[in-house]
Order: structure tokens, then sequence, then C-alpha cells
């Protein structure tokens, strides 16, 4: 963690040793050297322009030494804070995009990395904070120490006794709060949950309209109920450890320790006054030294959880092997082939696809059609490669799927999912998916804008496709209507120049008529590119060469649309009943 906190900002950690190693030092010195000094002075009766002097000269390093920690707290802190933030969101953010997908629906994984999100700004101040500390503490003892070395080695013995006395205790009581932290997670977690749902846009809608916050606030204030108990229990624990350890602690400095000096100072005169006070400071400072380094460990050692927890989120392989040395697909047309594949969902048994069997010759269209969980989108991830199938194998021109740079393989494909999103960037990058690089970019995307027929309402914005959309970062945000959305996700696959295009249902909010324009205009302009569309819409398979009718994760029919509908089975008999559907609404 210091390391990445070095690259980030080495700045934070020059300054915050700096300024710890300044404030310890004059510590020491005020309390080993200068309080004696200036009682030497007074009692070899120094003139007093000289010990004004002195203590002048004294306050002035004193004021130094905090303006150094304030101008560290106030203007380094939150500038490094940043940076540092930064870092570790860029190594989080590369990670999460490297993972696989489907640790996405793996809750154990989902805990690690949304820990790691939300705790990993808190945790690095505190890991900073702590390391100052300790190195504070480390300085402060070596001083004491010698100090009480020197003058009072007897009291050694009684503050080692003192401080494993108050280490069985405080052990106790770092213990009780940790089992609260962690039987309290999950409760957390519960309540995390609630602020999300009622934070985010996604869920606003229904939030107004139904009652469904009922049942999720009651979940709240059960989650804030137990959380409670078990706060009330294990804080009342470790209210009671603490008391003791505090006792323990004065009793042996106020009367062990401070005794023992006192009555070598005042019956056996072992030292002078000046001698005294510094012993008898540097003893009890000595003493909430060693109590102050068993609290610094427990919260190494909380901090250190967290660490693991970040280093294992980094540290996940993705179990999707990718070949570094993998190869390139060549340029031009791919012929695609999936062979006996079968896949199951990590965490389920039953599988989605079975026995798939499927040649895409390059240019072909392919229509996948069947009623909705029937696997469909599943077979697209597959074919893309955002999913392993579990047996079988795809081909891309007769290799593997696997042989290839999983990164240059899927950027074969123009994809748009059922559930594509819109960003919170102007229209010119939603289409493009990437930053305006190039000269005719612009001209790409108005082309693509056109084609999937949205191009008209684009052009009427004040500032056209530079328009930004979602209102998340500008209050002129553009928010469009389901169908305009997917009008827009459509001009992402027109805009791209990729030789297959995919289009998993995009056109489900559209109404019949313009999704077959939609899918119609793609035929048009997906001349020679391979083109796989899924869709329970069976008026648009028409337009394909061939069509492939899931049921169950198996496919049960396969022919273009003509030799479908003279084998009069499943695909002739739901084509029929959707045409009869559409007449009755139209003559309605
Ligand atoms: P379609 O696109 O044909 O509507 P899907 O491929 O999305 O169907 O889903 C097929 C089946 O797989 C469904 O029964 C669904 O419940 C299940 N499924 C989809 N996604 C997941 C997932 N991430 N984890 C587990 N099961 C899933
Ligand atoms: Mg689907």
């Amino acid at each position: 963690m210091l390391h990445i906190i070095w690259t980030a900002a080495p700045k934070r950690i020059l300054w915050e040793l700096f300024s710890v190693c300044v404030g310890c030092g004059i510590d020491l010195v005020y309390t080993l050297f200068f309080l004696r000094f200036i009682i030497a002075c007074m009692e070899q009766e120094v003139a007093f322009s000289v010990i004004v002097f002195c203590i002048t000269g004294y306050f002035a390093a004193s004021a130094a030494a905090d303006c150094c920690n304030v101008y560290l707290r106030q203007v380094v802190v939150p500038q490094t804070d940043v940076l540092i933030q930064s870092k570790l969101m860029d190594l989080i953010y590369q990670q999460a995009l490297r993972v696989d997908l489907s640790c996405y629906e793996n809750p154990e994984f989902y805990d690690t990395y949304t820990q790691a999100n939300e705790e990993i700004l808190t945790r690095t101040t505190e890991i900073l904070s702590t390391m100052s500390f300790l190195i504070s503490l480390v300085i402060s003892m070596f001083g004491f120490g010698t100090a009480v070395l020197i003058y009072e080695p007897f009291i050694l013995p009684f503050l080692i006794a003192a401080m494993l006395i108050v280490r069985t205790v405080q052990k106790r009581f770092v213990d009780a709060r940790f089992t609260r932290r962690k039987k309290t997670v999950k409760e957390r977690r519960k309540m995390d949950y609630v602020k999300r749902v009622v934070y985010l846009q996604d869920y606003a809608k229904d939030l107004r309209l139904t009652n469904i916050f009922a049942p999720v606030l009651e979940n709240f204030h059960s989650a804030a109920e137990s959380s409670r108990t078990v706060s009330k229990k294990y804080g009342k624990r470790a209210g009671i450890y603490r008391i003791c350890s505090s006792m323990v602690s004065s009793l042996t400095v106020f009367l062990g320790i401070q005794g023992i000096i006192i009555y070598r100072y005042l019956v056996l005169q072992k030292y002078s006054f000046g001698v005294l006070t510094t012993v008898l400071n540097a003893a009890s400072a000595l003493d909430s030294c060693l109590s102050d380094m068993i609290w610094a460990g427990a919260r190494l050692n909380e901090n250190g959880v967290f660490i693991e927890n970040f280093r294992e989120f980094l540290a996940y392989q993705p179990k999707m092997t990718e070949k570094e040395d993998g190869m390139i697909p060549k340029n031009g047309a791919h012929d695609l082939e999936l062979k006996e594949v079968s896949f199951s969902y990590e965490g389920s048994k039953n599988p989605v696809l079975q026995h798939i069997n499927i040649k895409i010759p390059a240019g072909q269209k392919i229509a996948l059609v069947g009623h909705n969980g029937a696997g469909k989108s599943t077979l697209v991830k597959i074919l893309m490669r955002l999913y392993d199938a579990s047996e079988g194998e795809v081909l891309l021109d007769g290799v593997n799927i696997k042989e290839y740079r999983a990164k240059e393989y899927r950027s074969l494909f123009g994809t748009i999912f059922q559930d594509f999103k819109v960003f919170a960037a102007t229209v010119t990058e939603n289409v493009l998916l990437r930053p305006v690089r190039e000269k005719g970019d612009q001209e790409k995307v108005k082309e693509a804008l056109k084609e999937s027929g949205i191009y008209e309402k684009i052009q009427h914005l004040p500032r056209g496709m530079n328009s930004i959309l979602t209102k998340e970062f500008d209050e002129d945000g553009i928010l469009m209507s389901g169908g305009e959305s997917q009008k827009l996700a459509i001009a992402r696959v027109f805009a791209k120049d990729s030789s297959i295009a995919i289009l998993d249902e995009p056109s489900s909010a559209l109404d019949p008529i313009s999704e077959y324009e939609v899918f119609e205009n793609m035929m048009k302009a997906c001349k020679g590119k391979t083109v796989i569309f899924v869709s329970h819409r069976l008026s648009s398979a028409t337009l394909a060469d061939r069509v492939y009718l899931l049921e169950n994760g198996m496919i049960i029919e396969e022919g273009s649309h003509q030799e479908l509908m003279e084998q009069h089975g499943k695909y002739a008999e739901m084509f029929l009943k959707q045409a009869e559907k559409y007449r009755e609404e139209e003559t309605a």
C-alpha cells in the first residue's frame, strides 16, 4: 500500500515523515532537556534575559513545527488524497474490467469488490496516519527509554509489567470491537442496499408509484435493529475492558512508578529537582508510548485485513484464460461455428444451452428466435467470449476462439445487447463508444444516425450531435425515450466497421413495423457482413438467410423462413399466431 501511495504522491509520505520527526523531536527536547535546562539556569541564577531568550527560542521552534503540521493537514493532505484516490481507483477500474463477467454474479466476489471500492480512501489515510504514529512512537520510546535507563533503570520492570497487564486487557477490548464489526458486516450491506435504492435514478419511478419501498425499508430497520443489538452487547463489553485497562495504567503510573521516583528523590535524594522533572515526565511518557503501541498494533491489524482484501481483489486472475501471445484474427470476412456447445451459469446445475451446432459462413444473415429465457442472449455472450462454453467449442475460421487474443477477437463484433446502456457523454461518443479521434468520425456518426432513423431528432437539438445525454452532469442533458435510445444504440453497429454485427433484441421497445425497418436498413448497410439478430418477433426473421428456433437451450428447428414455414412445425405455428395478433391489432 505504501508503494502505491509513493508512486501516486511521494510528497505525501515525505511530508508525513518530516512532520512526524519534527513534532517528535520538539517533544523529546522539551521533556528531556529543555525543562531541566531552564531549572538549572534558575538554580544557578543565570540572567533573566538569557532565560527569556531560550524560552522564546523554544516556542519559535515549536510554532514552526505546528506550522509544518498545519500545512501538511490543510494543504498537502487534501491535494494528495485526490492523487492517491485516483491512482487506487485506476487500479480498481482496470481490474474490474479484467475480471470474468461471472464474478458479478458471485456475492462473495462482489463483497470484496464493493468493500475495496468503498473503504479505499479512508483506509489509505488511516494507514498513513498509523504509519506516522508508529514512527513517532518508536522515536519517543527510544528517547524516553534512554532517559529512563540512564536515570532510573529501576522502574523499567514496573513499566514492562504494567504494559503486559494492560496488553492482556486491551487485547480483549480490541477483540470485542473486532467481533462487533464482523458481526455487523451483513447488516451494513443491507443498509447500503437501501441507500443505493433511494439514491439511484433507476429506482426513482417505481419508488414513487408503488409501495415497494415499504418492505425495503422494513429490511433496513431490522438490519439497523440487529446491528444495534450487537453493538450494544459488544459495546458494553468493550467499555468495561477499556475502563479496566486505563485503571491498571493509572495505578501503575501514579502509585508504582511515580511513587518510586518521588521516594528516591525525597528520601534517598538520588537526584536534583531538574532531573526529577525529567525522569517523571519521561517515565509517564514511556508508559503511554507503550500502551499506544498496543493500540497502533490493533489498528495495523484492522487495516491489514482490509489490505489483504484489496490485494485479493487486485490479484484475482480471470478464469477465462487470456492468451497474451494469442493469435490475431485476420482482416476481412470470417466464418463462425458453434460445435456441440453446452453451457451452465456458475452455481446453477441446469444447463442453459445444450448441444448447440450452428455454422455461420461469412456474410450470412442469421436470426435467432425463441421465447424469453430460451437462451438466445447466453448464446450471443458465448459467441463474443464473454463466457467460455462449458462443453464444446466455438470456432472462428476453423480455429478455437480461445487461441485468439480476447480483446482482438471481441473487436470483430459490433454488438448491441438487450440491456444496452446510454452513457453520460455526447451523442457522438455514445455512438462511437470511444472518444472522437479521427477526422471522419463526425461524418460517420451522422450517417449511422440517419440509417437508424434518429438523425432528424438529434439534428434539432440545440447542440446537435454534441448534446450531452442524461442529466447526470449537465442540466441541459438530453433524456431519450426507450425507442429513441434503442435507435441510438443501433447506430453504434452502423458506425462500427466490424465484420460481424450482433443485435440482441435491441428493438423490443420499437413497434413491429419500426423493428422491421431497422432490420431492413441493417441488412442493406451490412451487405457482405455477417449479421446475427435475436428477436422474439418472427416478422423480422423473414429477412434472414437462415433462422434458428431455440427452446429450453436447444435448437428445435432451423432453415430459411420459407423452409420452416413449409415444415408446419413450431416456427410456422408461432409465426402465424403473431401475424394473426398484429392483424387483429391493426383492424382494431
Ligand atoms: P433469452 O435471451 O433467450 O431471453 P437468456 O439467455 O437471457 O434468454 O437466459 C436463458 C436462461 O438463463 C434463463 O432461464 C435465465 O434465467 C438464465 N440466466 C440468464 N443469465 C443468467 C445469469 N447471469 N446467471 C444465471 N442464470 C442466468
Ligand atoms: Mg435475451
